[in-house]
């Protein structure tokens, strides 16, 4: 019975063309080589947007803290898993992002499911903007609170899904929103989202996996660009701090719950000591990236001029920057054509993104210089010249 379905519906994504593919890469700078074809190409597709992830200092923080540690925490934090790394790290996230608590997870995806498996229970309502990431909607569907999902950044939706009277009955309400949409680079538009939470006794839980370290004149995200405060922010190491792991930032109160009741905290090894002092580092090299976060911006003018009109560039204040393919065979085909140039450019298929909106994720990194990007910009134009001219 497994083996039949195992293969059934590995061979229905096939037929739809929606095969996912593995590769292993080995990296070198701002490229990465793929150690089947062994071709070598410069790595558009990756979220180390501040280009941290081979610099020097990050390389030297690491190696530090794992003199000073060794490696692993062997322990979950309510055993012996907690060191003082992870306290220090905790504190310097409150003090930069404005909470009196943090909370550390080992990555985004278990923050996230543990935030709404704990908080939210059978009386409670749940709203998601219909674009938010997988870890958050599929906790949604786990979790025993019912859910609803607005149309993204649809506030007037949202509004009439708070205004609603079974909605009044509920116990609790939370809203929650991604920061900047991973697959959009847009952003949520939080002064108003903000609001209206605050307006219709909600509250508010904001991802801001994309924005830490990207946007704010100190790096701190969405938050601090728009002046908000959200009452749960959660912000992911995986991307701009180029590491692994994840926190919870929010009141004690709900930290001091989270520690009480949340499993993924409780029953899961912390994240290494070595790996939590280097984050604290990268937090105030985070901080001070205004170089960075200004080539982020000029790389960004580069890319639009040097894009043919024709290519359905999304513009965005973001270093992602999607381009929008539609149909998923075709989107494949560019970004193989633009492989071939040397390009790493993924091709992002449902059910990542909505059926029909197949599209190629770029995204930009402070490691990549003008003339790369230019050359990408030539290569784009060229495949799509090829695929639809042609
Ligand atoms: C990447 C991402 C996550 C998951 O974080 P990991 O640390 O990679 O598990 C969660 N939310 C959003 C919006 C993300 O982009």
């Amino acid at each position: 019975m497994f083996n039949q379905r195992i293969k059934n519906s590995c061979n229905e994504k096939h037929q739809k063309g929606l095969l996912r593919h593995t590769h292993e890469f080995s990296l070198a700078g701002n490229r990465i080589k793929d150690q089947k074809s062994t071709q070598n190409y410069i790595n558009f597709s990756s979220n180390d947007y501040l280009g941290l992830r081979q610099s020097k200092q990050l390389k030297k923080f690491h190696h530090q803290g794992i003199e000073k540690y060794g490696f692993a925490s062997c322990g979950s934090p309510l055993v012996t898993g907690r060191h003082d790394a992870h306290a220090d790290l905790e504190n310097t996230l409150c003090d930069w992002l404005g909470y009196p608590s943090a909370i550390l997870y080992s990555s985004g995806f278990a923050a996230n499911q543990a935030l709404i498996l704990t908080l939210m229970q059978n009386k409670d309502l749940l709203l998601q903007d219909r674009l938010n990431h997988a870890s958050l909607q599929e906790a949604g569907s786990l979790c025993s609170a019912k859910m609803q999902r607005f149309k993204h950044n649809d506030y007037t939706h949202l509004s009439a899904l708070l205004d609603k009277e079974s909605t009044q009955k509920a116990e609790g309400r939370l809203v929650v929103s991604e920061g900047v949409f991973s697959m959009d680079g847009d952003s949520a538009e939080l002064p108003q989202l903000s609001q209206i939470c605050k307006a219709k006794n909600a509250w508010l839980m904001l991802d801001d996996a994309h924005a830490c370290g990207v946007l704010g004149n100190d790096g701190g995200g969405s938050c601090s660009m728009h002046n908000i405060h959200p009452d749960i922010l959660v912000v992911t190491f995986g991307k701009a701090f180029a590491g692994n792991g994840a926190a919870i930032l929010c009141s004690q109160e709900l930290a001091q719950y989270l520690i009480q009741f949340s499993k993924h905290y409780i029953y899961s090894t912390a994240i290494s000591p070595a790996q939590a002092y280097a984050l604290n580092k990268t937090c105030t090299l985070i901080q001070n990236a205004h170089q960075e976060r200004e080539k982020l911006r000029r790389l960004s003018e580069c890319l639009s001029e040097h894009l043919d009109a024709s290519i359905p560039l999304v513009s965005t204040q973001t270093p992602i920057k999607p381009i929008l393919v539609g149909e998923s065979e075709q989107t494949v085909k560019i970004s193989q054509l633009i492989a071939q140039e040397g390009f790493w450019l993924s091709a992002i298929r449902p059910p990542t993104v909505p059926i029909n909106s197949a599209r190629l994720r770029l995204t930009l990194n402070a490691s990549h210089t003008e003339e790369q990007v230019q050359a990408l910009a030539l290569a784009i134009n060229k495949a799509f010249d090829k695929v639809k001219g042609g």
